[in-house]
């Protein structure tokens, strides 16, 4: 039996409905009682006069509990880390624990202001400056800032030391090598740091062409960004050749650690010899993000760059204490306002204190597990192949192609993404990376249970049978969603925010 988070819907078209406040009300006045002065003084001669001086104003006349379960239902229209799973590849959307949310929210967290003086705020410094050192450990970089605010601007912070370091060294280096695989950020990070962007392509395997790096690299080479293992899910098992390569032409290796989570206790950076690193802590370390949520970006460093990170740095008196270190030489400066985003990091920080070296370990082996555990199983059903990396394991994702399911039944990877919702289940990544035709990329991490792992191949059979049966059924869905297909255009230039422009809407 198929297990689905089922959303409630909107009064929009039919089905199962929840009116806006103004229709639940039918007509029923809203009163607000507003006491003047006057009323206030009368009231206190006589205590025992009721004053009745309501005004009608345009509020929909509606019940406390009344207005509590509409706005209930109006949550369930939602979906979240705590509706069900996300297979959203490349995102790593990890289940939160709560505690971490909860420590978060202590007073002591929630309410400090970054101009107190140093000496009130010891312990966030010391909570910023040990996962510092925690991620240190985890990745064998020595050196760590904790300012930006994601992996994108983790990335750009990043380049701009590379920049900084290739200036200092009087060269005229301007080209950043990138995989095609990569993610969009590493390009767009490179080309707001003003470098050129040289793309180098994938070999059979899925994995970066050498012949195609060592031509490209040479003397105009600042450095290469890389992400092992890559979006596809594949460790890139030439690493140290690559790392050779770039090196070798006198550039530096920027890592993009978002799939970190496959490798954690595994591998250090510092062993694939990567320069410069960013990792992200709502990913890899489990603090909730999504929805353009807050993020957290640390960059971490070998001692070549140590002194480029932007400032301030938190460091140890050796007297004890903690405190903002301003005088960093050749800092590329601020890259955000004041520390970072403190709670995020506070999350984090909580994470991996409760984890340890050895819970991280368990971490990775259960997000490649799960993997490979849906990778086979999707395998098995018609229409669903691997481009890339058909002879090996994948890592903590994968991307199959629907090429084959969309030239037979005409069902693209978009159209599957939306029945899947029909199922209650959230739809993966689609159209990611652009090297493979038709793709969904799909990532369970270890949060999730052998039985949620099946239930997800089993909406996807479900489908691939609609597919052969009952095509339009795929084609024409979502049905049983909040909202159907939407115009992803006018969704997000003409968004609908409020009641009266729902209604205008609903007039027409
Ligand atoms: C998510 C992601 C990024 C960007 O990180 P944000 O925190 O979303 O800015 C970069 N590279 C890869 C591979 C990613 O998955």
């Amino acid at each position: 039996m198929m297990r689905g988070f089922r959303q409630a819907r909107w009064s929009y078209k039919g089905g199962v409905l929840e009116p806006t406040v103004f229709e639940l009300a039918n007509g029923r006045p809203g009163y607000y009682k507003i006491h003047t002065e006057e009323e206030i003084r009368s009231k206190a001669k006589s205590a025992l006069s009721r004053i009745d001086t309501r005004k009608e104003l345009n509020l929909p006349g509606l019940t406390e509990s009344e207005v509590s379960r509409h706005f209930s239902r109006l949550a369930e229209m939602n979906y979240g880390v705590d509706s069900g799973p996300y297979w959203l590849g490349s995102c790593t959307m990890k289940y939160n624990p709560k505690i971490n949310e909860r420590l978060s929210k202590d007073p002591h967290v929630l309410w400090i202001h970054p101009y107190q003086p140093e000496d009130t705020v010891q312990g966030a410094l010391k909570i910023i400056y040990e996962i510092g050192e925690m991620l240190s450990k985890i990745t064998g970089l020595p050196h760590f800032s904790l300012q930006p605010a994601a992996g994108a601007h983790g990335e750009l912070t990043g380049v701009l030391m590379i920049k900084a370091k290739i200036r200092d060294l009087g060269e005229r280096r301007d080209e950043v090598l990138i995989p095609e695989s990569a993610h969009g950020s590493n390009f767009a990070s490179a080309a707001m740091a003003g470098f050129k962007v040289v793309r180098i392509p994938p070999n059979e395997e899925g994995l970066v062409d050498l012949d195609a790096l060592r031509a490209a690299a040479g003397e105009k080479t600042a450095g290469m960004m890389i992400t092992n293992p890559n979006t596809l899910g594949l460790f890139e098992t030439d690493i140290l050749e690559i790392t050779d390569i770039v090196h070798g032409a006198g550039g530096y290796v920027y890592y993009d650690g978002a799939n970190l989570n496959a490798i954690l206790g595994r591998v250090l950076l510092s062993d694939m010899r990567i320069d410069v690193a960013h990792l992200n802590l709502h990913k890899t370390f489990s603090a909730p993000h999504g929805s353009g949520g807050p993020g957290a970006g640390a960059v971490g460093v070998v001692d070549e760059f140590r002194d480029y990170l932007p400032v301030p740095v938190v460091r140890k008196r050796p007297e004890g204490g903690y405190y903002l270190d301003y005088s960093v030489k050749r800092t590329i400066g601020r890259v955000r306002m004041f520390y970072g985003n403190f709670g995020v990091i506070v999350k984090a920080w909580a994470y991996l204190k409760i984890l340890g070296g050895e819970g991280l370990r368990e971490v990775s082996e259960v997000a490649v597990l799960n993997a490979n555990y849906v990778m086979k199983r999707l395998l098995e059903i018609e229409g669903i192949k691997l481009k890339f990396g058909k002879e090996r394991p994948c890592k903590h994702e994968f991307v199959v192609s629907l090429e084959e399911l969309k030239n037979k039944y005409g069902v693209s990877a978009l159209h599957v993404a939306k029945r899947l919702l029909d199922y209650g289940v959230h739809a993966p990544t689609v159209y990611f990376p652009p090297i493979v035709k038709e793709a969904l990329m799909i990532e369970p991490t270890e949060c999730e249970s052998p039985y949620d792992l099946d239930n997800f191949v089993e909406a996807m059979r479900c489908i691939v049978e609609e597919a052969r049966t009952d095509k339009t059924l795929v084609l024409s869905a979502p049905h049983e969603t909040s909202v159907d297909r939407l115009n992803e255009v006018s969704a997000s230039r003409r968004p609908i925010l409020s009641w009266r422009m729902y209604k205008e809407k609903s007039d027409r």
